[in-house]
């Protein structure tokens, strides 16, 4: 926000379709649900909700511009949009809650280790380049992702064991060796 336009591509749709979908709150899969004020969205225009980008999509970063962590899954909040605009105007508060969810001094892990990483992520031109390069490959990744979490989120409402964390392009690529 507040960067100018940035061109919305297919990646961007599709991730933000797995984002909202495994949406957690306290550990619980909580899909289309808002992250920080809880509220369910699952009923409601769905445009109401929307992905966050905790480094924004339009940074400039060493030149890179956002790319980076642009498409990472762990650089996104799901939040409606009264939170979103709330957690943009309050650092501390959008920290906390990127905490709260990702684990750290909050959560379960004491240290900044995933804030951290995912820091150290935002810096990597190589990863940046990735990403601007290859968007229709991410773009395809992250529409599977959102098929697989369909089934998870269907497993889990039957009780059955489900694994609805969404998985990172990067993750999944043999071309990135960073953490
Ligand atoms: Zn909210």
């Amino acid at each position: 926000m507040g960067f100018g336009k940035i061109k919305r591509c297919s990646a961007d749709a599709h991730l933000s379709d797995c984002i909202r979908k495994a949406a957690t709150i306290n550990g619980e899969l909580r899909p289309w649900h808002c992250q920080l004020c809880e509220t369910d969205y699952t009923d409601r225009n769905r445009q109401g909700i929307q992905c966050s980008h905790f480094i924004g999509r339009g940074i400039t970063m060493h030149g890179t511009q956002g790319w980076a962590t642009r498409f990472d899954p762990s650089n996104c909040l799901s939040l409606c949009s009264a939170c979103h605009g709330y957690v943009e105007a309050h650092p501390v508060a959008h920290i906390n809650l990127w905490r709260d969810v990702y684990g750290s001094i909050y959560g379960a892990d004491k240290s900044d280790a995933a804030l951290n990483a995912l820091l150290q992520r935002s810096e990597c031109k190589s990863r940046a380049q990735y990403a601007k390069n290859n968007r229709l490959a991410i773009s395809a990744h992250y529409l599977n992702e959102s098929r697989r979490l369909d089934e998870e989120i269907e497993k889990y409402h039957q009780g059955k064991e489900a694994d609805y964390e969404v998985y990172s392009y990067a993750q999944r690529t043999k071309t990135l060796h960073h953490p």
